[in-house]
């Protein structure tokens, strides 16, 4: 029926979305959102108030049918965040399910409430790929949200790059308990089993248990951030039902952060599983992952996606032209995954362009395979020190692996002798006797190398995160 949904045709029985109790075929979410599509036809811009339900599903499924290219909100985000993502956005309107409470600033948008059943009207557009489907806006990880504006050919693009690299099919089963204000929960975990005929079974909000009861009665996939991966790594070795449900999965996929190695390796320990990552990003949808035919790899992202091309640029932007695992670049991406320009942001999209090459900002080494290996961030997770260029990821990696360590982050600080020197952010397992400085610096030197120990420890109980997980590294040193 449409570029992005074939699957989605009146009369359909097939079952499409289950949140909780409530779930809807193709055939009634056809109707619905179809019904919705023609009362928001011909709108500039929507928000959406992107709730963990079945009504942030049909209404992106509306806007998309309409053409109407919709922005959604984060439920949880702060007064400032969102006032400062409606002020950049101008949407005419905001889609909500009905009786959700709005916050003051979206209150005085006009409100048009998500209907769950309906009958579709004549189709109220015939978008082009070129036309922008979707704004959203980045995490904010590393300075304000930008709004990343994503045609319907990327997300075409990426979800048939996906389907390529997982043999994803429309008798897949995904089990999601991701939010649904991003790329990750949004586009890969709703519009990804809609474009290829499965189903979604949401978990409304994320639990060990709702993982085990669905997995258990016919999931087949799940899709998980690394904090996600950490609570079932944790939760193994008391729980046999869950390995079992682990293993009985076709796919467990990590992505939007590092996943630690040591999270890694005890799930495929234990279940027999590998966690497979993909790298991604909103201005790119998905780069990389470690395909199903291939090996898994720990601690690498895998391979380029079908039609997307990537490099590594060193600093003095020579591309890297031999992958020796070593040689660390800025990883550069082409391809119709990309988005077009960020909103109201000329200069950002300016500068985040080399020609048509797309500069993502993230470091990488490329083993000779070609699997790639995400160092970390340029911004924060780069820390030249004593001459060597350190990423951070391999340390938290390291530390991760001592027995005294329950999470860890690795920054730099400006040294007088060394440049910079490597500080180690640690929650330790007991708070009562924490690992001593001295012995998470040895115990780096001894897995890693000498340079790469932390000179400075400073113990947290816990490390700022945001909704998606990500350690917000901004905030350590603030
Ligand atoms: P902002 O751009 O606003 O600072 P953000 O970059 O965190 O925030 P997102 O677009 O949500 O916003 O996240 C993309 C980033 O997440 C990537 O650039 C990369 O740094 C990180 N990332 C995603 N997947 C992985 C992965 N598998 N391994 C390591 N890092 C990852
Ligand atoms: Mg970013």
């Amino acid at each position: 029926m449409t570029d992005l949904f074939p699957a989605l045709t009146a009369g359909s029985d097939r079952p499409a979305l289950h949140f909780g109790d409530r779930g809807l075929t193709y055939g009634e979410l056809f109707g619905a959102a179809g019904s919705l599509a023609v009362r928001i036809g011909g709108a500039s811009r929507l928000a959406l108030w992107a709730t963990p339900t079945l009504e942030t599903a049909v209404g992106v499924v509306a806007a998309l049918l309409a053409g109407v290219p919709v922005v959604p909100l984060n439920p949880r985000t702060g007064e400032r965040e969102l006032a400062h993502i409606l002020a950049d956005s101008e949407p005419a309107a905001v889609l909500a399910a009905a009786g959700e409470q709005l916050p003051d600033g979206l209150d005085r948008l006009q409100r048009i409430d998500i209907p769950v059943t309906g009958d579709a009207g004549p189709p109220p557009a015939v978008p082009s790929p070129a036309d922008p489907a979707l704004i959203v806006y980045t995490s904010g990880t590393t300075g304000a949200p930008k709004g990343a504006v994503l045609p319907r050919r990327a997300i075409a693009a990426s979800l048939d790059a996906l389907e390529d690299a997982w043999e994803w099919t429309d008798a897949d089963v995904l089990v999601h308990g991701l939010p649904l204000f991003h790329v990750h929960g949004l586009i890969l975990g709703i519009l990804g089993p809609l474009r290829r005929g499965g189903q979604v079974r949401h978990l409304g909000r994320f639990s060990v248990e709702g993982v085990i009861r669905e997995l258990t009665d016919g999931g087949t996939m799940l899709f998980g951030v690394p904090t996600m991966y950490h609570r079932l790594a944790e939760s193994l070795d008391e729980d046999r039902e869950l390995a079992k449900a682990l293993a009985g999965a076709r796919l467990l996929v990590s992505g939007s952060a590092a996943l630690p190695v040591h999270d890694q390796t005890r799930i495929r320990t234990a279940t027999g599983r590998p966690v497979i990552e993909r790298y991604g990003m909103t201005e790119t949808l998905m780069n990389t992952s470690v395909r199903v035919d291939g090996e898994p790899r720990p601690g690498s992202v895998g391979v380029p996606l079908r039609g997307v091309e990537l490099r590594l640029v060193e600093e003095d932007g020579t591309p890297v032209t031999t992958y020796d695992g070593a040689t660390i670049g800025e990883i550069q991406v082409r391809g119709e995954n990309l988005f077009t320009e960020y909103l109201n942001r000329p200069d950002a999209t300016a500068a985040a362009f080399d020609g048509d090459w797309f500069r993502t900002g993230d470091m990488a080494v490329r083993d000779p395979d070609g699997y790639v290996r995400i160092v970390g961030r340029r911004a924060t997770d780069l820390i030249k020190s004593g001459g060597y260029k350190i990423g951070a990821g391999e340390i938290e990696n390291a530390l991760l692996e001592h027995p005294g360590v329950r999470e860890a982050a690795v920054t730099g600080e400006a040294d007088a002798d060394l440049g910079e020197r490597v500080v180690a952010w640690i929650v330790p397992v007991d708070s009562q006797s924490p690992p001593t400085e001295g012995e998470l610096a040895e115990h780096v030197a001894a897995q890693l190398a000498p340079h790469k120990r932390p000179r400075t420890v400073r113990f947290l109980d816990a490390l700022p995160r945001n909704d998606m997980g990500k350690i917000m590294k901004r905030a350590l040193h603030g």
